[in-house]
């Protein structure tokens, strides 16, 4: 079933998953905290993400650059020139909006009583756009389309009075000082991709890699979004997992299809990201980044519509090409059978994880219905997703805290599995409402300690979709979890 973006939203605040950033403060409008499961889901992604594209693959290796880099990098990459997104002002309030969001709205509102066909053929006719995405119509195109369609002010409902469209630069500015009286204006990174790009020369000349080689690097990367919206899905400060795949000239398309396969592979068969919901979008031809030959999105049906989690670059050898022209440093990698030398095309595979970390959420949170012997119907919230992403994987329950026997055995087990999962605690409350309280934050496993245990070194294992319990050897708690359909199915 699908839940409206609060809903999850208030469950991940309630459950410690998120908290809104500066909160003490009255908040700073869309940055989010990650709480502490939030955060152990973080490193369960980031974890599986290493773990299938750079641990278990001997052409790609991993880097870890600084956010802040020589302005001459943006210069280069032709981020000071054209990362930029459309806005508009309302005259008559001073507020700032994105212009292709806005319009999106509206397209979505459109959806609601006409087919994609129909909207298309009406956009055809009104604007002379031959699709859905205004982040590849013309300034006039845009304007067009708010003069017609778009006369009120989105936030206040109120008559607005738009000024025209404008270019803004999505980069933190931010100052160095140079000298104790002089600063430099320098940017925060606004993606990790070129710290990658300008280590190409030091890859080379250190680590004897062969093309086709790829680097990867996760890190943290900051836009200027003019509105950030929708929970962690367009925030200001996000993180990025990012792989600049090198290979010969000409042979892009073929590794460009091959990534294509991986990343859905990850999604669906790693990250267990329902396929139903996941599809590939190319983009328009107008719509490409200043430095892309083709791109395609990898898009989750998010509550409020499609939204990009990963796009998949063809960057051919626009980077390198530049960084050379800019620092006059070599980029060619020299062919060590033929002796060929050449600036190497690049196929870039982003992630997002932040929007990775929201999709979890989104896409595993469940209320479900079921009859307990006690109470007749209830409803649990229960995220169901799949036990390598979950923050907890096992929940150490002592029948009752104050018989201590009990407690040592708990406090025995905690020590044991926590070697290798991450374990939590808990013997407060009746058993019920603990295996709830698990239910809510993913946990597969719920292990409690009674007075058989005393007697014979098994424990209760309570499985969480299918809410079955079975008795087994505390010894057999690993294969529990290696093999669990082997246990409960
Ligand atoms: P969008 O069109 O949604 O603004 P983009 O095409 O500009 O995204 P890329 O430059 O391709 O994004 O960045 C790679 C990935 O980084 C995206 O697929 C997305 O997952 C993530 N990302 C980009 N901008 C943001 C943001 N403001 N907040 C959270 N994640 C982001």
């Amino acid at each position: 079933m699908d839940y409206n973006l609060e809903t999850v939203v208030s469950w991940a605040k309630r459950k410690w998953f998120v908290y809104p950033g500066s909160d003490i403060y009255g908040w700073l409008a869309n940055a989010w905290d990650l709480g502490p499961y939030g955060t152990m889901l973080r490193k369960n992604i980031l974890d599986s993400w290493y773990q299938t594209f750079t641990q278990r693959r001997s052409d790609i290796i991993p880097l870890d650059a600084a956010i802040l880099m020589n302005v001459k990098t943006w210069e280069a990459s032709g981020h000071l020139s054209n990362f930029s997104d459309p806005l508009v002002d309302d005259k008559n309030t001073g507020e700032r909006f994105r212009v292709d969001k806005i319009i999106e709205d509206v397209i979505e509102k459109f959806r609601k009583n006409k087919s994609e066909e129909e909207i298309i053929n009406q956009l055809k006719e009104e604007f002379w756009v031959d699709n859905t995405v205004p982040e590849s119509w013309t300034f006039e195109q845009m304007k067009a389309f708010i003069e017609k369609y778009v006369s009120k002010n989105p936030n206040n409902w109120k008559e607005a009075n738009w000024t025209d469209i404008r270019k803004f630069n999505l980069m933190f500015k931010t100052f160095q000082w140079v000298t104790e009286d002089n600063t430099a204006t320098i940017y925060l990174r606004p993606e990790t991709a070129q710290g990658i790009f300008v280590n190409f020369k030091n890859i080379l000349d250190t680590m004897r890699v062969k093309i086709p080689f790829g680097i990867s690097q996760v890190g943290k990367s900051f836009r200027n979004e003019i509105t950030p919206w929708n929970f962690l899905f367009r925030v200001r400060e996000f993180e990025q997992m990012e792989i600049e795949y090198f290979v010969e000239p000409e042979k892009d398309a073929f590794y460009f299809e091959r990534w294509k396969e991986d990343c859905w592979a990850w999604w669906t068969e790693t990250l267990w990201i329902n396929k139903e919901k996941l599809r590939f979008r190319d983009h328009e031809e107008d719509e490409l980044s200043h430095y892309s030959k083709g791109t395609t999105d990898v898009e989750y049906k998010f509550p409020w519509w499609w939204g990009e989690l990963q796009g998949i670059a063809r960057r051919w050898d626009y980077d390198l090409t530049q960084h050379q022209k800019h620092s006059l440093v070599n980029m060619q990698y020299t062919d060590p059978k033929t002796g060929h030398r050449f600036i190497p095309w690049v196929i870039e595979p982003s992630w997002g994880l932040t929007r990775a970390i929201a999709t979890a959420m989104i896409d595993s949170y469940d209320e479900e219905k079921y009859t307990d012997p006690k109470w007749n119907e209830q409803t649990r919230i229960v995220s169901r997703f799949h036990k390598n992403i979950a923050p907890i994987k096992f929940a150490i329950l002592p029948l009752m805290e104050k018989k201590q026997e009990l407690v040592d055995i708990a406090d025995k087990i905690f020590l044991d599995l926590s070697k290798e999962f991450m374990c939590e605690y808990d013997g407060k409350w009746n058993i019920g409402k603990r295996y709830r309280r698990q239910d809510e934050i993913w946990t597969p496993f719920c292990v409690t300690i009674d007075f058989d245990t005393l007697e014979d070194n098994t424990v209760t294992v309570r499985d969480r979709d299918s809410m079955n319990q079975i008795r087994v050897k505390i010894k057999d708690l690993r294969d529990v979890y290696e093999n669990s359909e082997k246990y409960f199915n």
